[in-house]
């Protein structure tokens, strides 16, 4: 056994309900890697310490936290060793800014490691039949917030009961029409700066074509990450 040594940082964004979760989850099982998601690190710093309270709001916050609080979260998770890096970690849903993709390219340059953008894209009738369909469980997924966010199963004899522990399923708090709808406007606006950074930063930026079965996403966007990567380590033939 060696130790694994960090190759590459992938920031993984697209629209709302492109399918951001499920192919970050698919990009870290096929190499040694691990999803980074800013609301969850940070509930974690907080839970253990090494990341301050909120302060008042000013609003400057994206997702509930000033721009000063994700460079702490991106500093103590990734050079104080807060996180447990792997070979690859997929940055899920982030940036969402210009100012988040300048923090996320000092760390890499810091880590000493590339750094690619790689866009799902798919039509948007598709994303709005995607978000109408996906269903959470409160129950299941307990999350402080009252926002649950993982795909939840349905039963096999009712669509609207969890399979897991027979609860009522529900629309995730920001999959409701309206809200979605601002979150996918709110995408396309952010999108042009946080592009037109990238471009500046020669950093990779590569669309992914994310309307098809979900392994089919997850080997599109693999095939884009290998050209960071080292060649995976292949066993001896014989
Ligand atoms: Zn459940």
């Amino acid at each position: 056994m060696t130790a694994t040594t960090l190759a590459a940082f992938i920031a993984l964004v697209g629209p709302p309900a492109s399918g951001k979760r499920t192919v970050a989850a698919g990009l870290c099982s096929r190499r040694h890697g691990q999803v980074f998601q800013l609301r969850e690190v940070a509930r974690r710093g907080r839970r253990d310490g090494w990341l301050a309270p909120p302060s008042p709001l000013t609003g400057r916050e994206v997702d509930g936290l000033s721009p000063e609080s994700v460079d702490a979260v991106l500093h103590e998770a990734l050079l104080q060793g807060r996180f447990p890096a792997g070979e690859v970690v997929v940055f899920e849903g982030f940036p969402t800014t210009a100012d988040q993709l300048h923090s996320l390219r000092r760390l890499a340059v810091l880590r000493g490691v590339p750094l690619m953008v790689l866009e799902l894209g798919t039509a948007e009738d598709v994303l709005v039949g995607r978000a109408l369909a996906r269903r959470v469980c409160p129950t299941c997924e307990p999350d402080p917030d009252g926002d649950p966010r993982q795909p939840a199963q349905a039963a096999h004899d009712n669509p609207n009961r969890c399979a897991v522990c027979r609860q009522i399923l529900v629309l995730r708090r920001c999959d409701n029409p309206t809200r979605f709808a601002r979150r996918l406007q709110s995408y396309w606006q952010d999108r042009p700066q946080i592009r037109q950074a990238a471009s500046s930063f020669g950093i990779p930026w590569r669309p992914v074509d994310a309307s098809g079965q979900s392994s089919d996403v997850v080997n599109a966007a693999q095939q884009l990450m290998q050209e960071l990567l080292p060649p995976a380590a292949v066993a001896m033939p014989g």
